[in-house]
């Protein structure tokens, strides 16, 4: 047993048990565990912790807890990602209004409403995703590289935590998505698409969108516009037009 001293900042404490929260707590670990067993015995995901710092010194999450460590945990932050491209997500059952959002802002994202954990988990081995979830225990697991403990309950807000956290909103590529089957759209000629849409809406719009997978004709309707409004504060800048 080694006994050390933990402080989680930020939003981190969040996951404590109450009355652990806040201020510096003495935890006792067990025989050789690792940061991230002693951490997640906690409560805190791994895949949460962003810098950790252990005596004064950067350490990782596979360094044994020592006897009178004082551990410092951060939250993880767009600014310690290294991202090349653009990430795609998957999004757990319970959260199909953010997988909706998502993909409405052009980002790949997986969802299926009756994913079992041990899909997702292929899923995840298969392809560099990032696991969108409200459940600690699935982001305990090991195989979980990427991941994200998405905090609020409300699509819009989850939206805002997910941008702010990948630093997203300068990759959006808004309204190219289909939103149900997460396949990239093609353009649509108006005579092509008139015989499926309503008549008013063929003669007052001239540019369409079909889903290759679905068939889905989009187009640029007050659908969009409220969609626009909504997404414009999100992403500030690099807004739609
Ligand atoms: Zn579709």
């Amino acid at each position: 047993m080694a006994t050390a001293t933990f402080r989680f900042h930020g939003e981190l404490a969040g996951f404590l048990p109450y009355g652990k929260r806040g201020g510096a707590l003495s935890h006792a670990c067990a025989r050789a565990a690792t940061l991230k067993n002693a951490i997640e015995s906690l409560g805190v995901p791994h895949t949460e912790a962003g810098r950790l710092i252990v005596n004064g010194q950067p350490a990782t999450l596979s360094r044994i807890v020592r006897e009178a460590d004082a551990v410092e945990v951060f939250p993880q932050h767009a600014a310690d990602l290294v991202m090349d491209e653009t990430p795609s997500f998957i999004a757990d059952a319970h959260l199909g209004g953010l997988a909706r959002l998502l993909r409405m802002l052009g980002f790949d994202t997986l969802f299926e409403n009756a994913y079992a954990d041990r899909h997702i988990l292929d899923l995840l081995d298969r392809e560099r995703r990032i696991l969108l979830t409200r459940d600690r225990e699935l982001l305990k697991c090991r195989d979980v590289l990427r991941g994200c403990y998405v905090h609020a309950r409300k699509p819009e807000a989850q939206l805002n935590e997910v941008i702010a956290r990948y630093a997203l909103a300068r990759r959006a590529q808004p309204f190219t998505l289909c939103l149900h089957c997460n396949v990239r759209l093609e353009a649509a000629e108006s005579d092509a698409v008139a015989a499926r849409v309503p008549e008013p809406i063929a003669a007052r719009y001239t540019q369409f969108a079909r889903c290759p997978g679905c068939e889905r004709i989009y187009w640029e309707g007050s659908h969009w516009e409220h969609m626009r409004e909504m997404l414009g504060p999100v992403l500030g800048e690099a807004a739609p037009r």
